[in-house]
């Protein structure tokens, strides 16, 4: 291995071992993980862990560990129910004006608090040319869907000519006007994000690109990832991002609010931090959902308007996706508000409205 780190990724129990990211004796304990998780740390990951350090924030993200092999009781291989709400092989149609297609099941990175982790791994392969064709057809003949989520896995890990094929066959339908498409490609495999791939996600000129960002640490965001993200944006796509509260990475204001800037810097409006799924073997890494109210309250204490994320939780069982807090209003028993000021000091508001003018 280079002092800059691993060459390729690093996919197998010896693979980790031999880039120094887990002891020798962990080798067993990686290789039972390995037997029901995918595992993969690419290059530009690899580099950004710490070697030596136990807690370090990137390892935690990506180096499996022993606890993934025990389950809460709560815990749920479909734990935000896509199933539930799945109508076609690959399409969650879960909000009346919007529908997710999972293009293919493949990442270039395993997560291991992912919440669809039961389903992504290398042998998942991609959404059949029947299935896709079937998606379309779902979504062409809804005239209410607005927007599509291309997810999976990570879509874009579909070359450029697949993605720009598949821009085309969803910018044909008239009534879709935006196209979503989540990743962590720009800070997993930053070289990836070529000029090739952002003409693809432009090639449809009357939809507007969204491009979604999964980071959940500012050390992710390298120059490379930032420099990644600047070709999408500069190319006309619109960057918002995603990020896991996740015990261990990222649960302290200092860390949020350093990559809610970081976010914000690189030209990406931060958009959710959600709260982790009931994900199987994930319990290591939540946090309690008091803890996240207040990390939040404190990021809104420093930060502007401009870098605050949504705290938001899926609800287990299907029943969408909500922001929980925390709240800053609460109406008074007599009547009018109870609104919190920065410093959480309870200031009273009246509603003023003019009379109904129909009623008069
Ligand atoms: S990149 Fe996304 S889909 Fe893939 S393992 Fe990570 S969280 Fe899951």
């Amino acid at each position: 291995m280079s002092p800059r780190g691993p060459a390729r990724t690093l996919k197998s129990p010896d693979d980790l071992v031999a880039a120094g990211l887990v002891a020798l004796s962990r080798r067993g304990e990686i290789e039972r993980i390995a037997a029901r998780y995918a595992i993969a740390l690419t290059p530009a990951v690899a580099r950004l862990i710490a070697r030596g350090d136990p807690a370090d924030p990137i390892a935690r993200q990506y180096v499996p560990d022993a606890r993934e092999l025990v389950r809460d009781p709560a815990e749920d291989p479909d734990p935000i129910g896509d199933e539930l709400k799945s109508p076609l092989p690959g399409v969650v149609h879960r909000y009346r004006d919007r529908v997710l297609i999972k293009l293919v099941s493949v990442c270039a990175v395993y997560c291991r608090f992912c919440f669809r982790r039961e389903m992504v791994g290398p042998g998942a392969g991609a959404l059949s040319e029947a299935d896709f064709a079937a998606a379309l057809d779902y979504v062409r003949a809804r005239p209410e869907i607005w927007e599509a989520v291309l997810t999976g896995g990570d879509p874009l890990m579909l070359s450029a000519r697949r993605l720009a094929a598949t821009t085309q066959a969803l910018a044909a339908i008239p009534h879709l006007k935006i196209l979503r498409w989540h990743t962590r490609l720009p800070v997993a495999a930053p070289e990836r994000v070529t000029n090739a791939m952002a003409a693809a996600l432009t090639r449809g000129r009357d939809k507007t690109v969204y491009v979604a960002l999964h980071a959940n640490h500012p050390r992710e965001l390298t120059r490379e990832a930032r420099a990644a993200c600047r070709r999408l944006i500069d190319r006309g796509v619109a960057m918002v991002s995603q990020s896991v509260l996740l015990k261990g990475v990222n649960d302290d204001a200092d860390t949020l609010e350093a990559l809610m800037r970081a976010f914000v810097e690189t030209r990406v409006k931060p958009y959710y931090l959600h709260h982790g799924d009931l994900a199987p073997g994930t319990a290591h890494l939540r946090t309690s959902i008091a803890e996240g109210q207040a990390l939040m309250g404190e990021l809104r204490r420093r930060l502007s308007g401009l870098a605050l994320p949504t705290y938001v939780l899926d609800i287990p069982g299907a029943h969408g996706k909500v922001p929980i807090g925390p709240t800053y209003i609460a109406a008074r028993p007599e009547g009018g508000w109870d609104v919190a000021d920065p410093e959480g000091i309870a200031r009273r508001y009246e509603d003023r409205v003019a009379a109904d003018e129909s009623r008069r």
